[in-house]
């Protein structure tokens, strides 16, 4: 395909902060965005252009979405399979591939992907069945971690056990069907960032190290205390992710750090992530512009990393530190526009540089 020129309109499903700064790094390339969200206000369609508000399996106004733009982006991965069927019907062009929304959006077909290919993950088995949750358990062995197979993020869904009586409950909890997973005592956690162009190129940012508290990213630092082999083996994970797609777009995956450099991968984002928010201000070409660049069928920007970064979520009542934040010479501060500040909510970032 061909380059969309400036003035084309990028269609993003879903209206949250990462469509708020995809838009924000669109506008700044000259492209007008159009979001489709389920509910009006949304931090996303107040800095775009144009807004469809309706159900995500709304046939007439997803044709009426597609109508409007030139290509069709996403900001969650959790988009029903009718939709992107519905979109590509029109004929709308779509990317990153529906394929990789829908593996993302279910842990057992992402994992079994991941081991297909070759990528060390946890050991882990489906279960719908309290039953199947007894032979999985008997597998697996405990600790262990149960989650939804679909739905789950920011650590919800998914509850830690360290017997057989805690698996019940956990099991009355969750429901079927769902995933076991074996518990990784993990060094740390880290995460690969990289972008495939039309054209086929790849660019990787540099490894993030995170940090989650409740299951929700709460901080992430550049470099990423690992060795080279580390890094290397999360950027050819990416690249097989990335060709096996044939994806175009940024795509994250999130890797536990086990004794001795062994790398599993956890899952993987088929979008632009939290972890990458550091990019805005600490690489030359932004994973929200890297994004953009590559759905609209323009070379991959350099990924160069100009600083050493410690970039910190604001969760919840965090954000009403903006004042003293604000204030701060050391601290970018990044604000969603979220009306309410409810508990586990990610309403804004903090990235500081440092230049050595
Ligand atoms: P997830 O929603 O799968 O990304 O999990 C959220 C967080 O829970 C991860 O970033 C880890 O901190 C923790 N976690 C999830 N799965 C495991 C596991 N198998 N072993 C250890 N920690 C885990």
């Amino acid at each position: 395909m061909s380059k969309l020129a400036p003035g084309s309109t990028i269609g993003i499903l879903g209206g949250g902060q990462l469509g708020r700064m995809l838009a924000t790094a669109a506008a700044r390339l000259g492209f007008d965005v159009a979001v489709y969200a389920d509910e009006p206000d949304s931090p996303a369609s107040r800095v775009a252009a144009k807004t469809i508000i309706a159900n995500y399996l709304d046939s007439a106004a997803l044709t009426e979405f597609a109508r409007r733009v030139d290509v069709v982006t996403t900001e969650f991965e959790n988009v029903p399979a009718e939709t992107a069927e519905a979109l590509l019907e029109t004929g709308v062009r779509v990317a990153p591939s529906p394929n990789a929304l829908a593996i993302a959006q279910d842990r057992f077909d992402e994992k079994s992907f991941f081991a297909s290919m070759n990528i060390a993950t946890p050991a882990f088995a489906a279960f719908a069945s309290q039953g199947e949750l007894e032979s999985a358990l008997a597998k697996i062995g405990v600790p262990a971690i149960l989650k939804t197979r679909r739905l789950g993020y920011d650590g919800r869904g998914q509850i830690r056990i360290t017997n057989a009586k805690e698996a019940e409950g956990a099991y009355d909890k969750l429901g079927a069907p769902g995933i076991l997973e074996g518990w990784c005592a993990f060094e740390r956690e880290v995460s690969i960032i990289a972008a495939r162009g039309q054209d086929g190129a790849i660019a990787y940012y540099d490894l993030c190290e995170n940090e989650h508290a409740d299951g929700i990213l709460s901080r992430t630092v550049l470099p990423a205390r690992v060795e080279e082999t580390v890094v290397d083996q999360a950027r050819a994970a990416a690249q097989a992710v990335l060709e096996s797609f044939d994806y175009v777009g940024v795509l994250t995956i999130e890797f536990f750090v086990l004794p001795a450099g062994v790398l599993v991968a956890n899952e993987m984002a088929p979008r632009v992530h939290n972890s990458g928010h550091w990019t805005i201000e600490g690489a030359l070409t932004s994973q929200f512009e890297q994004h953009i660049r590559a759905v609209a069928g323009w070379p991959l920007g350099p990924t160069t990393r100009i600083a050493d970064i410690d970039m910190a979520n604001l969760i919840g009542d965090d954000a009403a530190r903006w004042p003293e934040l604000a204030a701060d010479p050391t601290a970018r501060l990044h604000l969603y526009g979220k009306r309410d500040a409810r508990a586990g909510r990610k309403m804004g970032h903090v990235t500081r540089l440092k230049f050595r």
